[in-house]
């Protein structure tokens, strides 16, 4: 079995791990950081959960910290980018724990707060610097941060940055790096705009492929509920009298949406707040803190914002709205059952979500139990074949977002008896 000291770490770094607690490199680490440390490129298809951070935070801290010595003012010879401000911060906090041996001075720049402080830090100089892509452009713009010392760039999560309207900002950072780079990138999956961004960046790189997807499906104990769009709110309300529901996360499709839910909670007397980009950075860390520490019981979130964060003992995950898109449901429910645990993902399937909920079905090639014995069941929905597309309410989309996939061709409506009725669908996996 492959342990971490197999790898040509820095004794720093090791000592480092160690202490972090982690005993044997995830399959993703495995394969990615000896190509890594010989400086290949790399084109890692790998969502969160994978432990992909560490995958390129190690090689490139070994690399960067190998002769550390002064930083350059406002030239960092590392470079992350993120779409998210929340996993900008994740990714920044992982390589101060890889990297508190190290002294290299590490930063994260990111929109929604005062670019002061930013542009300070970057006079002092510093070693890596982790960014999402608006703020930096503005940074470098502005001509605080210069990227001709670059030896290591990564691209985090590309497929979100695509699904945020984020590339054609990549593309005009990546012109602005030096050619003699190492360049990794990660992505989920691998729409035909980020193949295309990735055969442009990348040289020559090897492809890393992990798909937690199945195996993360299979130990969710997953129910899907029907309920008329109406009554979804009094829905949830009901659900929360379950008390082994400790820890919920909760998927809505609006930010407005979220606001709405987590304002019912609270009324009902159940501890919750909304996370979205509409809220204030320090709001949101406060909201997820409370999170974290079991202050709140319930986080409600859209995609956007709930993406890269990183919290355990999810007991529940609740898809008020279905996503558009099938993958987002599996990385949804994936935000439970982590590190090995089991947890339930409950679905809330209104009328005109039936549809998409056979693309769900489709994608993790198994059908959803449906769970009929609630206040709320809509008995028009459960026969519902589902093949037809309705217009969908509003959604909140970013700029150049991908369209659901929807299928040709009508299916065959599913055989009756074909779902196991479960009795609860809050219990636990065992
Ligand atoms: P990531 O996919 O990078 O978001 O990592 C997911 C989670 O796995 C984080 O909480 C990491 O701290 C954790 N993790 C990463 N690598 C390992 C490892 N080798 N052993 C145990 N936990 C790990």
């Amino acid at each position: 079995m492959t342990t971490f000291t197999d790898f040509p770490l820095a004794k720093s770094i090791l000592r480092a791990i160690d202490e972090t607690g982690y005993t044997t490199p995830t399959p993703i680490q495995q394969k990615s950081i000896p190509p890594l440390m010989e400086g290949r490129d790399l084109l890692g298809v790998a969502q969160t959960g994978t432990g992909k951070t560490a995958a390129f935070a190690l090689p490139l801290l070994n690399r960067l910290g190998r002769e550390a010595g002064k930083p350059d003012h406002r030239r960092p010879r590392g470079l992350i980018l993120a779409p998210t401000r929340e996993l900008a911060g994740q990714i920044h906090d992982s390589l101060r724990t890889y990297g508190r041996y190290l002294g290299l001075r590490t930063g994260v720049v990111f929109g929604g707060v005062s670019i002061r402080p930013q542009i300070k830090m970057m006079a002092q100089g510093i070693h890596v610097l982790v960014a999402t892509p608006g703020r930096l452009l503005d940074l470098m713009e502005q001509d605080h941060i210069r990227l001709e010392n670059v030896e290591v760039f990564v691209l985090d999560e590309a497929d979100r940055m695509l699904d945020m309207g984020f590339i054609p900002d990549v593309r005009k950072i990546v012109a602005k790096l030096s050619m003699k780079r190492q360049t990794l990138m990660f992505s989920a999956t691998m729409p035909g705009p980020v193949a295309t961004l990735a055969a442009t960046m990348l040289d020559d790189p090897i492809r890393v492929e992990v798909t937690p997807a199945a195996t993360t499906v299979e130990k969710i104990e997953q129910r899907v509920l029907f309920v008329n769009k109406d009554k979804k709110r009094a829905l949830l309300v009901d659900l929360m009298n379950d008390e082994s529901i400790e820890r919920v996360l909760v998927f809505t499709r609006t930010k407005h949406g979220a606001d709405r839910v987590a304002k019912q909670l609270q009324k009902s007397g159940i501890e919750a707040d909304a996370i979205h980009g509409n809220k204030a950075q320090n709001a949101r860390q406060r909201a997820l803190d409370a999170f974290r520490n079991g202050d709140i019981r319930a986080l409600v979130a859209t995609d956007i914002a709930a993406r890269g964060i990183d919290v355990e003992g999810v007991t529940h995950v609740v898809n008020f709205d279905l996503p558009n898109e099938p993958e987002s449901y599996v990385h949804r429910i994936g935000r439970t059952a982590r590190a090995g645990a089991g947890g339930v993902a409950i679905a809330f399937c209104d009328l005109d979500e039936k549809s998409l909920l056979r693309d769900i079905e489709k994608t993790i090639r198994q059908s959803v139990p449906i769970f009929a014995d609630h206040p709320y069941h809509s008995t028009e929905i459960a026969n519902d074949p589902g093949t037809t597309k309705r217009p969908r309410q509003q959604g909140h989309r970013g700029r150049g977002a991908r369209q659901a996939a929807a299928p040709a061709v009508a299916k065959t409506p599913r055989k009756p008896g074909g779902h196991k009725r479960a009795r609860r669908p809050s219990g636990r996996a065992a």
